[in-house]
């Protein structure tokens, strides 16, 4: 028998909320495909709104996953024992530098309840990814937010806004939404430059998608700057998104105090098999980066074309200009069946973001988009 359902009036409880929290946003992830399907009654979505990685999860990494379903009923391995000893291997530092999370988003808050709180004070750039903003709310801190430069980060701009109550600074190489990047010179002189009390965050989810002569030097920052977080994840070049597997990387101490913040089995089982498995992967990430190269020639010509103007990027989406018709745009592509990002949120009314997919989903998009334009 069904007990009746319980019908609750909607209340504010913001009064009982601490401070801090009420002046947040609730975080807008990508529509999810089954939501628009359910919507439209369509069955064929073409997703391009979340920046994952449109080859799916390898085969390797699939099979691993379904071997280890028989240990479900287990605590993973709190530690991630072997993950941390795989990646410690792979870049070339101790296992101790090494602090795994529940994706990046999770490093990111633990960053925040460890060096921020009421009174401190978080610096990062106009355009930057969001939940900088939200880990520096969520805790009571002040956000200092510099003013961006051609849509990058601005770094004399942001030296500018730090003081004695500076304690983090949140830096995306490359920026998410805007795909911007910051050369290793610029940012080692920002690094060299900063009071020993402030801790620097590189967040490099995209870092994979560089040229591998190009590709992060920040690990160099991390022996030569005892101040430097690396954070970076599994979701977006190596393909896991849905099991959120992140880490950052940092000096045994600053590891040590991350540890003691981070929940004791923040990373699943199957996101531990399966981030190592993808490790070991390396064809996977180089055919990635390839897709990701061609599929940003495609929509570079497709924009141009269409007299679009994009900002730049070196990840694996692009952020294309619509004007004051940008929201209206999106809509009328979620009709189409084509999901992208409004980034209204990260002060661009007018921009959408398309993350690069299969070259038929970029096709897709390009059409859907060419027909909203004539208003078809
Ligand atoms: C996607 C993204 C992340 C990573 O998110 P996960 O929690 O690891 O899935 C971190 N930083 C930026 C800038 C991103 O765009």
């Amino acid at each position: 028998m069904l007990a009746n359902k319980i019908i609750m009036p909607i209340q504010s409880f913001q009064h009982l909320a601490v401070p801090s929290i009420n002046g947040m946003n609730t975080y807008q992830p990508g529509k999810p495909i089954d939501e628009l399907q359910r919507q439209l009654g369509i069955k064929h979505i073409v997703k391009l709104a979340s920046n994952e990685n449109p080859l799916g999860p390898s085969e390797h990494v699939k099979q691993v996953v379904r071997e280890s379903m028989d240990d479900l009923s287990r605590y993973p391995d709190g530690n991630g024992f072997y993950l941390k000893r795989a990646l410690a291997e792979k870049i070339g530092v101790d296992t101790a530098m090494v602090t795994l999370g529940n994706g990046s988003n999770d490093v990111l808050d633990v960053i925040a309840r460890v060096f921020l709180t009421v009174g401190r004070e978080a610096v990062y750039s106009e355009h930057a990814f969001v939940v900088y903003g939200l880990s520096t709310q969520a805790v009571g801190a002040t956000a200092r937010v510099a003013a961006a430069k051609n849509y990058g980060h601005d770094l004399q701009a942001m030296q500018a806004l730090i003081n004695e109550k500076t304690s983090v600074v949140f830096i995306a190489n490359p920026n998410n939404p805007t795909g911007t990047w910051l050369e290793a010179n610029e940012l080692e002189n920002f690094i060299q430059a900063l009071p020993v009390h402030v801790m620097v965050v590189l967040d490099e989810a995209y870092g994979e998608y560089l040229d591998p002569s190009e590709a992060p030097k920040s690990i160099v920052f991390l022996k030569k700057y005892p101040n430097v977080i690396i954070t970076r994840t599994f979701s977006k070049a190596y393909g896991l998104a849905g099991l959120r597997v992140g880490y950052a990387l940092s000096q045994p101490g600053v590891a040590d105090l991350l540890n003691r913040v981070r929940h004791p089995f923040n990373v699943n089982s199957l996101g531990l098999v399966a981030a190592q498995a993808a490790l070991e992967d390396r064809d996977y990430i180089d055919k990635s980066r390839l897709l990701n190269g061609q599929g940003m020639q495609q929509l570079e010509q497709g924009f141009e074309q269409l007299g679009l103007n994009y900002i730049p990027s070196v990840a694996n989406f692009i952020t294309v200009e619509l004007g004051e018709k940008a929201a209206d745009v999106y809509q009328a592509l979620l009709q189409k069946g084509v999901i992208v990002r409004p980034v209204a949120g990260y002060q661009l009314p007018h921009h959408l973001r398309v993350s690069i997919g299969l070259p038929n989903e970029n096709a897709t998009c390009l059409d859907a988009l060419e027909k909203v334009l004539q208003g078809v």
